[in-house]
């Protein structure tokens, strides 16, 4: 189960963004879920509560969950590449990535999922290709260590700029389609239902 590593990340002080943060964001949703979506690092609202993706972003991504028929408690879980909040929420350094991907790799060995979606490049640089831009990898499977790798845009760069809503609702489409084909074939979604 991935409770029993949750001390242990609760307790890292691996790198420097432990000392500014308020605490460590372990992450969360169904243990149970074999559809995994994994974000850059904890802003200052997850940061404040000690959960992933609750802020103005976090709710763009329930919303988005909510289009293809999920919650984040029953149907996935949530992740980060880094457990702490870097500092005005910039960019993880390669150094405070390399400390916390010991965590993220055990998380996912833990919850073995199907089919991951990397929100924003530096999921998709850290776990596909480090050289990766985000706007060319998006919308295109990855079928990689026996799962299926879907990068998109992170839901903060949907809040500055809306006009790629449109492409990430063409990525959520595509994941649905690959969740009906390997997890759940009748799962309904309000605004893509299930063809029969
Ligand atoms: S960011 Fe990761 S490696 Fe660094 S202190 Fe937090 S949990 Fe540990």
């Amino acid at each position: 189960m991935i409770e029993t590593m949750r001390p242990d990340v609760l307790g890292c002080h691996q790198c420097a963004l432990r000392s500014q943060a308020h605490q460590v964001v372990f992450g969360e949703g169904n243990a149970m879920a074999r559809l995994v979506f994994i974000g850059e690092g904890p802003g200052m609202e997850e940061d404040r509560q000690g959960r992933p993706f609750v802020g103005a972003a976090g709710q763009l991504l329930d919303k988005m969950l909510a289009a293809i028929g999920m919650t984040r408690f029953e149907h996935v879980y949530i992740l980060n590449v880094v457990k702490c909040r870097p500092p005005q929420n910039r960019t993880p350094l390669p150094e405070e990535v390399a400390s916390c991907l010991p965590h993220l790799k055990r998380q996912l060995d833990i919850l073995d999922p199907l089919i991951i979606v990397l929100l924003g490049a530096t999921p998709t640089r850290t776990l596909l290709d480090p050289q990766v831009r985000i706007t060319q990898a998006r919308g295109r499977w990855v079928y990689r260590d026996n799962r299926w790798w879907m990068p998109t845009f992170h839901p903060a760069a949907l809040l500055r700029r809306p006009e790629w809503k449109r492409s990430v609702w063409s990525d959520l489409k595509l994941v649905l389609d690959k969740y009906r084909q390997l997890i759940d074939p009748d799962h309904d979604s309000p605004y893509y239902p299930v063809h029969r």
